[in-house]
């Protein structure tokens, strides 16, 4: 109850804080509407006795008709105003700027995540969650919600007073009448909450399938082995499970809102009969008659409307909790600590690293010194654990055991390390932006002045001069009215991108493979002779790039099984060789 409490009470801060202004005006709006059908009904009351006691004949009750009367006209018109404006504000004050300010933050907090978390699928569905949160606007309505809901209960307070003038009865007959409702929206609400729980991970698997269908990338190889209708059906087998969940919940809805409808008639009914016996009995006038159904009918919408948004309020504030729970997940104050010089060695001892999905260890105690100034090749074959040891070493995942140094100092996650390092990545980012923003984002406060990227350019060969003319503001993507770069042109800027960052040491995991051998001889030729200063170390399964190595490691099943150079290897006989010999035999 209190974290209940304390969930509404942070929703309903935070949109003061976004929009406070708005949020002020909404909540004034729907207290003055609550007011609405209590002061309808008082200025109704008054007129139709004024006019009745003016058609017997009290001329003098003519004014007070005409007073009536235009108060009536002004409380209506006075709603209608407020209607326009308030939805004005609500949807744009409230609704729009709650949605843009969650997804910043949304954002701002998966970059500050581990990158570990979006290997773990608890966070992912709890990120999906908070990512829905958002989409169905559960935030923005929560505080509607609430607003709504303490303004229907003034409502409630303030027409039963009213009623009650009347006669006693009417409130329990209304309050009994409507009760189904609560508990309806009540125990429906917690079962839409839960289906929508468990079909996180099917919504997931929905959108992966229809991304395959949007992208580019998969759309080209679903085209050649015609899997499309493959895809689809398993796209409609999990649609069709979600639908039927849905199905099921909703006949249920519609069976108990409906017997709680007939209920609520039957209320109404009674307080007819109710009226009449006190018409018949000369307690109400026939004047006060009308406004007594009228009242009865607020009271019981209101009650209805009170007790349907109170019994959303947990399903509500669970969707919030949800938001919450994923901004509260702990995160990682990169670059709080200020990382090593790194004039000596990066040393690996003993380090091991499972994945939180993986069966077994992707790295088996490591043991790895990088001498600052070398040039590491790390060969094997696929799956053998070279990407996630360049991670490791890039620090984005923590060993699960043993520990990585920089000049003997431990690194820490909160370690400023990357401020040091470059990487091109395997599966390197496509930005569709222009070409200059591609590069220049591994530094953004270093220039790139146009004869610097001419030269670039000039050394990626990027630019093809008899098809395009790329130039430093040439936008990319097809989808976004720029160009379309093949894969291997696309690496090439990922290459420059890396290469363009002021680093102590540069990562390049397979950087070359959807090069073609000239380009790539000509690339890592260029790469090696800029900076002595700079440590590299380039994974590959290509034995050439060894003629670079100050070390070769060889890696297998997750661990290191040979280290040296090219004579001492070959001499060794072992992994080193066979590679050697396979790769040798393509170009004799
Ligand atoms: P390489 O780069 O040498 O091809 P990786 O480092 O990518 O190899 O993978 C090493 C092992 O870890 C493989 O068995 C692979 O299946 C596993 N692995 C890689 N990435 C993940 C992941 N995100 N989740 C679980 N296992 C993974
Ligand atoms: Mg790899």
């Amino acid at each position: 109850m209190k974290t209940k409490a304390a969930v509404l009470f942070r929703t309903v801060g935070l949109s003061f804080k976004i929009a406070p202004f708005s949020s002020g005006l909404m909540i004034f709006y729907y207290v003055l509407e609550a007011l609405i059908p209590t002061a309808i009904v008082m200025v109704t009351t008054s007129l139709l006795n004024s006019v009745l006691a003016f058609s017997n004949g009290e001329d003098a009750q003519f004014n007070k008709v005409i007073f009536w009367s235009v108060a009536v006209f002004g409380i209506y018109f006075t709603q209608q105003i407020f209607e326009l404006i308030s939805n004005l504000v609500i949807n744009m004050g409230v609704y729009e700027k709650y949605i843009s300010y969650a997804r910043i933050n949304l954002s701002e907090k998966a970059a500050r995540l581990p990158l570990i978390d979006f290997e773990n699928p608890d966070v992912l569905d709890k990120q999906k969650r908070a990512m829905e949160c958002i989409e169905y606007e559960k935030l923005s309505q929560l505080f509607m919600s609430a607003t709504v809901c303490g303004c229907a209960l003034v409502s409630v307070i303030s027409l039963s007073l009213t009623l009650m003038q009347f006669s006693v009865f009417f409130l329990p007959i209304c309050i009994l009448s409507v009760i189904p409702y609560l508990i309806i929206s009540f125990l429906r609400g917690k079962e839409f909450y839960y289906m929508k729980y468990h079909q996180a991970k099917k919504e997931r698997m929905l959108e992966y399938l229809w991304s395959l269908f949007c992208e580019k990338e998969a759309g080209k190889e679903i085209r050649v082995f015609g899997c499309d209708h493959y895809l689809i059906e398993k796209y409609e087998a999990v649609k069709q499970e979600v639908l039927n969940e849905e199905w099921h919940f909703y006949k249920k809805e519609v069976k108990s809102l409906f017997v709680c409808d007939v209920i609520k008639v039957t209320g109404f009914v009674l307080s007819i009969f109710l009226s009449i016996l006190l018409a018949v009995q000369g307690a109400i006038t026939v004047a006060v008659f009308g406004s007594c159904i009228n009242a009865f009918s607020n009271v019981q919408a209101k009650t209805k409307e009170f007790l349907t948004e109170l019994a959303f309020l947990p399903d509500l504030i669970r969707y919030a909790a949800d938001y919450f729970d994923f901004l509260n997940l702990p995160e990682v104050a990169v670059g709080r600590e200020k990382a090593a010089v790194f004039s000596d060695e990066i040393q690996l001892s003993e380090v091991s690293f499972t994945y939180p999905s993986g069966k077994s260890a992707a790295l088996k105690r490591i043991n790895l010194s990088i001498k600052k100034g070398s040039t590491v090749v790390i060969l094997g074959e696929n799956g053998s654990g070279k990407s996630t040891l360049s991670r490791i070493i890039q620090n984005l995942y923590v060993p699960n055991c043993g520990g990585v140094t920089v000049d003997k100092m431990p690194l820490s996650p909160e370690s400023s390390w990357h401020e040091k390092i470059s990487v091109v990545n395997q599966d390197f980012m496509k930005l569709y932006l222009t070409v200059k923003e591609n590069i220049q984002i591994s530094q953004l406060d270093k220039d790139l002045p146009k004869p610097t990227f001419d030269s670039i350019m000039a050394n990626l060969k990027l630019a093809d001069p008899e098809k395009t003319e790329i130039a430093m503001n040439t936008k990319l993507g097809k989808e976004y009215d720029g160009i379309e770069l093949s894969g291997g042109q696309w690496q090439k800027l990922a290459i420059a991108r890396g290469n363009f960052r002021d680093s102590a040491l540069v990562i390049l995991d397979e950087p070359t493979s959807a090069l073609d051998p000239l380009i790539e001889n000509d690339i890592f030729t260029r790469f090696m002779a800029k900076d002595h200063d700079q440590t590299r170390i380039i994974i590959s399964h290509k034995v050439g790039l060894s003629k670079f190595a100050d070390q070769i490691i060889v890696m297998k099943e997750g661990q290191i099984i040979e280290t040296g150079l090219h004579q001492e290897l070959i001499n060794k006989d072992g992994e080193y060789k066979k590679l050697y010999l396979a790769q040798s035999e393509w170009y004799a």
